[in-house]
């Protein structure tokens, strides 16, 4: 593919969405000069900052709150959102009508001439991939590796995927986060990062994959399609301490062509540990990830020592809001499954004030319910998920928590406080997506922060 492609075609922009990938696709779409249509089954109220953030273009046409096959039929190619199910009766449609289906990571793998270390995970990926980056860049400073940028986009990068793709060259070396609908997505063109990293596995999205094994397959797609790069051959690194992770070590490690390394806390020296400020043993994890990439890439040790002071955590994430009255209140809004929630509650040794819940995505709290039962204080439950959650903490009836129902985050904020003590923490940290009651997980995290800040005075 080149950007030629585009070039006076009929461009169906399927799901603009709310988080900027639409909008990516749509002003790469028209710079590329495409005609462009954008579709969303979401009605227009629900996408106004998308909206307005493509007013710069008049002749884009929107048809919003519903799909129509006309569209499918005459477009030439359709950019479909990752958040689109690859069983959806429209694109199926479109399939078989012949039309050619790509997508925003798609474009970016076709178009990228640099090498590209891609990071996927059910937990840990945006965390692994700033510190990877944050690693790469100050090697890339001190001359330790031999590329003119490093670049970190995705979903947390400074800038969306496709918007300064034209720019990268072939000396850049990109560092991705990938998602499990993004790699569902790149194994329709059997495409894979050269070097591939999975944080861990466990289940996740399953409203839209089904079951674990499906999410495990979208996963294993990370490791499916590398090929050499002019620079280096395909690396796979595995986290030793994940059971799936660690079986396709063993099952990737005789491919030829391929590299496989193993990750565990374990590599992580005292040296390193001393200078890491991120809470918890997850981030260990995390950190064990993004050394693996720095080491396969010769980044000396004493390099990395010097750059782990400098990595600013990422927001929403196990971040200290505020400390009132010796109660520390901890903001954990992006915990959107119980896995980072159990990892959250394993942060601390002190007593734990939690408050959890939120929009269902058909995720089992089993282990969660066991986890909130041994080792927190009091439970404070939000949302869809509430009476979930609920239940599954009283399958564990030995340990006689406190669990209160309430109906806003601003009550669930005045109940923890009223439960909290000197010594305690309180910790945000839903287990949940957000949408049943909020905008995103920043929203949550915001209003979270505004509310202890109201504490405070
Ligand atoms: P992702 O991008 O995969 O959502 P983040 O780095 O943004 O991951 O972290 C999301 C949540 O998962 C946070 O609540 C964090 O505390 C928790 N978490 C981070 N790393 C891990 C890990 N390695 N294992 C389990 N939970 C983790």
């Amino acid at each position: 593919m080149e950007k030629g492609f585009f070039t006076g075609r009929k461009v169906l922009v399927m799901g603009l969405g709310r988080f900027g990938g639409g909008v990516d696709a749509v002003k790469f779409a028209r710079r590329a000069g495409a005609e462009v249509i954008v579709t969303d089954s979401a009605s227009p109220d629900k996408l106004l900052d998308s909206i307005s953030d493509l007013s710069e273009f008049t002749d884009i046409e929107f048809h919003l709150g519903f799909h129509s096959h006309d569209d499918f039929k005459q477009a030439d190619i359709i950019i479909v959102n990752p958040a689109v199910s690859p069983d959806n009766e429209y694109l199926q449609m479109a399939r078989s009508c012949g039309k050619f289906i790509t997508s925003q990571i798609n474009i970016f793998f076709e178009l990228c001439p640099a090498a590209i270390i891609g990071i996927t995970g059910a937990n840990g990926k945006s965390t692994t991939t700033a510190l990877t980056a944050h690693l790469l860049e100050a090697a890339a400073q001190s001359n330790e590796l031999a590329y003119s940028n490093i670049i970190l986009s995705g979903n947390i990068g400074n800038q969306p995927l496709l918007a300064d793709i034209d720019k990268i060259t072939s000396e850049d070396l990109v560092v991705l986060e990938l998602s499990s609908f993004q790699l569902e997505q790149l194994a329709e063109i059997q495409k894979a990062p050269h070097i591939a990293l999975l944080t861990n596995l466990t289940p996740n999205h399953l409203d839209r994959h089904g079951t674990f094994e499906q999410y495990c397959l979208a996963k294993e797609n990370i490791f499916k399609f590398q090929k050499p790069n002019g620079r280096f051959s395909p690396v796979s690194i595995f986290n030793a301490e994940d059971p799936i992770a660690a079986q396709w070590f063993d099952k990737y490690k005789s491919q030829p062509g391929l590299k496989c390394i193993k990750f565990a806390i374990d590599d992580i020296n005292k040296e390193f540990r001393s200078v890491f400020s991120l809470p918890g043993r997850a981030n260990l994890s995390n950190l064990a990830a993004a050394l693996a990439v720095a080491r396969c890439l010769g980044i000396t040790d004493n390099c990395i020592k010097n750059a782990l002071p400098g990595f600013v955590p990422l927001p929403h994430r196990l971040e200290l809001v505020a400390e009132i009255e010796a109660i520390r209140w901890y903001n954990d809004s992006i915990a959107t499954t119980p896995a980072s929630t159990i990892a959250a509650l394993d942060a601390f040794d002190e007593p734990k004030i939690l408050i959890a819940g939120g929009y269902d995505k058909n995720l089992p709290f089993d282990e969660l319910g066991g986890k909130i039962a041994q080792s927190a204080k009091a439970v404070i439950l939000i949302g869809q998920t509430a009476p979930k959650i609920a239940q599954a903490i009283r399958a564990y009836p030995d340990r006689q928590l406190e669990i209160k129902m309430e109906t806003s985050l601003t009550d669930a904020v005045q109940s923890a406080r009223s439960l909290a003590a000197s010594g305690d923490i309180v910790l945000l940290s839903p287990a949940c997506a957000s949408y049943d009651m909020f905008e995103n997980f920043q929203q949550r995290g915001l209003e979270f922060i505004s509310l202890v800040h109201q504490i405070a005075k």
